[in-house]
C-alpha cells in the first residue's frame, strides 16, 4: 500500500509503498477514505512531547483522524464486518482496565495513540487494535471527511465543552482558534453558550465568528483579561485553553469570574515542557476550578454523531482543504509557519 512515513524528525516524510497491515485476532483493518493532518502529527514530527511519552519510535506512519471502510477483521472480532463504515477515537483503549470499563476510555491505563505508538492513517490501510471496543460505526448521514474531521481535534473540542459544564447563556472564552479551538467554538455555540474567541490572527478570528463566536479578541492588539472582563461584565463562566502556552493559560485563568472553570486542552511545547505557573491565590480566593480534558471517551460518540447526523453540528465546515498523500510535507511545513486554517484532510492516496 502507499503510505507516508516519518523516517527522521524534521526531515520530509517518505512517501511510497510499504507492506499492507495484517490483522491479529482482535484487530480490524480499515481502508482509509479520509485522514486528517493534525498539529499533533507536526509535534511528533518536530520531536516534542518526550515528557509525555509521546515520542514515536521511527520510522512510523502518522495519522490519527480517519474515516474508512472495514476491509478485514481478526478471528475474534464480533461486532464489525467488511464493508462497515467506521471511525475511531485517536486514543485506543484496552477495553479491560477500570477506566475503560467505567466509560472513560480516554483515561485508559494502557492508552495508545495510533500514528504514535504504532502505524497510523497516512496510508491506504490502517490496523485498529481491539476493534470491537475502539471502532465506532458511522451513521449514513456522516461522510468520511466528516469522520476524519472529528477524529481528534473536533471530538477534543466537544469533550472540552462537556468538561466546561456550561449552562445556556454562559460566557465561554476559547483561547486559540486552531482546529480544537474552532471546534470548541462551534460546539459551545450549539449548546447555547456565548462564545468569545481569542487569537493573534485576524483571519482565524474571522473563521471563529463564522463558527458562532459573538465576540473576538486579537491578543496582539488588546489586553485579553481586560477585554474579556469588559465584554462579560465581570469575567467568563468558563474558558478553554487550546494552545498550551504559559501566557494564554494565565490569560484564561485570570479572565474567569468567581467560581469559573478553566479547561486545559492544549499540550505544551518545548518552551514549557509540561510545567506552567498559575495564579494559585486567585484560584483559592475566587474558588476557580482547573480541569484537564483529553480526547473524547468512546461513550460520548453516540451524542456527538447524533448531533452531526441531525445537522446541529457541522465539523465538515472546518475542513478547509482536501489534499493528496503526496501533499503532506507541504501541509506540515505550513504548520511550522502557522499558515494552515481549519483542517487539512487527505482524501487521495494513490
Ligand atoms: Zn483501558
Ligand atoms: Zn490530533
Amino acid at each position: 500500500m502507499r503510505a507516508a512515513q516519518i523516517i527522521e524528525q524534521r526531515k520530509p516524510l517518505k512517501i511510497g509503498n510499504v507492506p499492507d497491515p495484517t490483522p491479529g485476532p482482535h484487530d480490524v483493518i480499515v481502508k482509509v477514505e479520509a485522514s486528517g493532518i493534525c498539529r499533533s502529527d507536526w509535534h511528533a514530527w518536530m520531536g516534542d512531547w518526550e515528557w509525555l511519552g509521546l515520542s514515536p519510535v521511527l520510522p512510523i506512519i502518522p495519522g490519527h483522524e480517519m474515516g474508512g471502510v472495514v476491509e478485514a477483521v481478526g478471528a475474534e472480532v464480533k461486532n464489525f464486518r467488511p464493508g462497515d463504515r467506521v471511525t475511531t477515537p485517536f486514543h485506543e483503549g484496552c477495553s479491560h482496565c477500570s477506566n475503560c470499563q467505567s466509560g472513560h476510555s480516554n483515561r485508559c491505563d494502557n492508552l495508545q495513540i495510533y500514528g504514535f505508538a504504532y502505524d497510523g492513517a497516512y496510508a491506504e490501510y490502517v490496523k485498529i487494535p481491539n476493534g470491537d471496543f475502539n471502532l465506532v460505526k458511522l451513521p449514513d448521514e456522516v461522510d468520511f471527511v466528516t469522520a476524519a474531521a472529528i477524529g481528534c481535534r473536533y471530538m477534543t473540542g466537544y469533550h472540552g465543552v462537556v468538561r466546561a459544564n456550561l449552562q445556556p447563556g454562559d460566557w465561554l472564552v476559547v483561547h486559540g482558534t486552531g482546529g480544537v479551538g474552532l471546534s470548541s467554538i462551534q460546539v459551545g455555540n450549539a449548546v447555547g453558550a456565548q462564545v468569545i474567541a481569542v487569537d493573534v490572527d485576524d483571519a482565524k478570528l474571522e473563521m471563529a465568528r463564522k463558527e458562532g463566536a459573538v465576540a473576538t479578541i486579537n491578543a496582539r492588539n488588546e489586553n485579553v483579561v481586560e477585554a474579556v472582563k469588559q465584554i462579560t461584565k465581570g469575567g467568563a463562566h468558563a474558558s478553554i485553553e487550546a494552545l498550551g502556552i504559559q501566557e494564554t493559560i494565565l490569560n484564561s485563568v485570570l479572565s474567569l469570574r468567581k467560581g469559573g472553570r478553566h479547561v486545559q486542552i492544549g499540550l505544551t511545547t518545548h518552551n514549557e515542557a509540561g510545567i506552567v505557573g498559575l495564579p494559585i491565590d486567585a484560584v483559592t480566593a475566587q474558588e476557580l476550578e482547573i480541569v484537564g480534558s483529553l480526547g473524547n471517551p468512546r461513550t460520548e460518540y453516540d451524542g456527538l454523531l447524533a448531533l452531526i447526523a441531525q445537522g446541529k453540528l457541522n465539523p465538515r465546515s472546518l475542513v478547509s482543504k482536501e489534499v493528496s498523500l503526496d501533499d503532506v510535507n507541504d501541509v506540515l511545513n505550513d504548520m511550522t509557519n502557522f499558515r494552515t486554517y481549519g483542517f487539512n484532510v487527505i482524501t487521495k492516496f494513490k
